[in-house]
């Protein structure tokens, strides 16, 4: 495959944009690439600005669960366009989304709408020590929440591949107040809660883990959690970012029957446009701006073309059957990829929750995130290019999640796991 176009396109970006990105997993350094330029996409694949094609599993790092500028959406969006691009005034397609969002996350009994995911948890958190008059949080290693202060310890995603889990200038002040605890280990939660009594606000988790690669919850972790902050008077948050719309229409929190205090939501509910959303429990929103004393607003919160996008993605994952075939073809691939490990004899496991799914270079499970041996990274940056010049592109570091969407078919799934084959065959 050629990358000249994409090389030019990165020298040229490199100039002005620190690593040539705005977002640094882009860069794809942590699989020893540089970026594929994107000039287009359409239902599961992506063109690239050299004029080659891809199946894509990145889904934009997990919006694009119809696919790529699905008809429908693209409408709404335009139609949208069309009315006015904002108004810095309240607009009743912004209540429609609330109102479906509540409709199929009912612990969001109240919830505002903001631009990102960041923004989200970062509100969320906000908001729970406002209610609660405490201080502490514990965030889980290996999650990542959002590139917040507070939150940018131990994080997973970008943070993790890049070598700097705990970025340089966020001060010792910012985290402070921030407990982590490995994921899956009820009794490290536990400790904290014994060693700061009455001081936690809330526990933020993703319920099934994208950010360190897939990591699902083990039996009764999330059940433990719900009963560990409920007894020690702290919230339970889940970050749904990711997982909402995801893993079921009613998201982690369906799937696993487990209901929080407090949810953020991003990625799916703006169909690929900027949003995101937190919420929760009525009496907790209670005290947010301008009801309460917690201030959080936004210019661009509820922005009438994202809310568009949100609503017509949520109704298209409406249709019976959608989460139905996610699963059947989150499983095709699953199946036909620990096939392809097993023949060729190479040490990995796939670990999958519905649509989302990571390959793991490691030798057993991974319920947390030192399960995965140092040697993954680079065994993964050797796999991750061999798919890519097999024309299937997959997210560029060992700690992400891949996602299916609602435009792959068996034919796709089928086409991947035989690129998979040889791409592992030649390590
Ligand atoms: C992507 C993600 C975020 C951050 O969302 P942004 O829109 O990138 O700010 C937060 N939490 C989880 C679980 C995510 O996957």
């Amino acid at each position: 495959m050629k990358h000249e176009a994409s090389k030019r396109a990165f020298e040229a970006a490199t100039r002005r944009m620190p690593g040539g990105v705005n977002s640094p997993a882009r860069a794809c350094r942590s699989v020893g690439a540089e970026p594929v330029f994107a000039a287009r996409a359409e239902g599961a694949w992506v063109e690239d600005v050299d004029g080659q094609r891809y199946i894509d599993y990145v889904g934009a790092f997990g919006p694009m669960i119809l696919g790529h500028a699905h008809p429908e959406v693209v409408a709404r969006v335009g139609r949208a366009a069309a009315r006015g691009f904002s108004f810095g005034m309240p607009t009743e397609a912004e209540t429609a989304l609330t109102e479906r969002i509540a409709e199929l996350v009912p612990a969001m009994e109240r919830l505002r709408l903001v631009s990102s995911g960041t923004e989200a948890t970062m509100s969320a958190l906000r908001t729970a020590r406002g209610y609660t008059g405490r201080r502490g949080i514990i965030k889980l290693e290996g999650c990542y929440h959002g590139h917040a202060d507070a939150l940018l310890v131990k994080a997973g995603s970008g943070a993790l591949t890049h070598g700097s889990p705990d970025s340089a200038g966020v001060t010792p002040g910012a985290v402070a107040d921030t407990f982590t605890a490995p994921y899956n280990d009820l009794d490290a939660v536990e400790a904290i809660f014994t060693a700061q009594p009455e001081a936690i606000a809330a526990l933020i988790v993703e319920p099934v883990v994208g950010n360190m690669g897939v990591v699902p919850p083990e039996p009764g972790y999330l059940e433990g959690l719900r009963e560990l902050t409920r007894r020690h008077g702290a919230l339970l948050i889940f970050d749904e970012v990711m997982t909402g719309f995801r893993v079921a229409l009613g998201g982690a929190q369906a799937r696993f029957g487990v209901t929080p205090d407090m949810t953020c939501l991003g990625k799916i509910v703006g169909g690929g446009l900027p949003v995101g959303a937190y919420g929760g429990r009525a009496d907790i929103m209670g005290v947010v701006a301008p009801e309460g004393p917690v201030y959080q607003a936004g210019t661009n919160s509820g922005n009438p073309l994202s809310v568009a996008a949100g609503l017509a993605t949520l109704e298209l994952l409406s249709h019976p059957g959608a989460y139905e075939r996610l699963e059947a073809l989150g499983a095709r691939l699953e199946a036909g990829l620990t096939a392809a490990l097993e023949d060729v004899g190479v040490e990995g496991r796939v670990q999958r929750v519905g649509s989302m799914l990571t390959l793991f270079f490691a030798p057993g499970p991974v319920r947390r995130l030192d399960d995965v041996p140092d040697t993954a990274s680079a065994r993964f940056g050797a796999f991750w290019r061999g798919m890519r010049d097999a024309g299937v592109l997959l997210p560029p570091s060992q700690y992400e999640a891949w996602f299916v969407s609602l435009a792959h078919d068996e034919a796709i799934c089928d086409r991947t796991v035989e690129a998979a084959r040889q791409a592992l065959a030649a390590q």
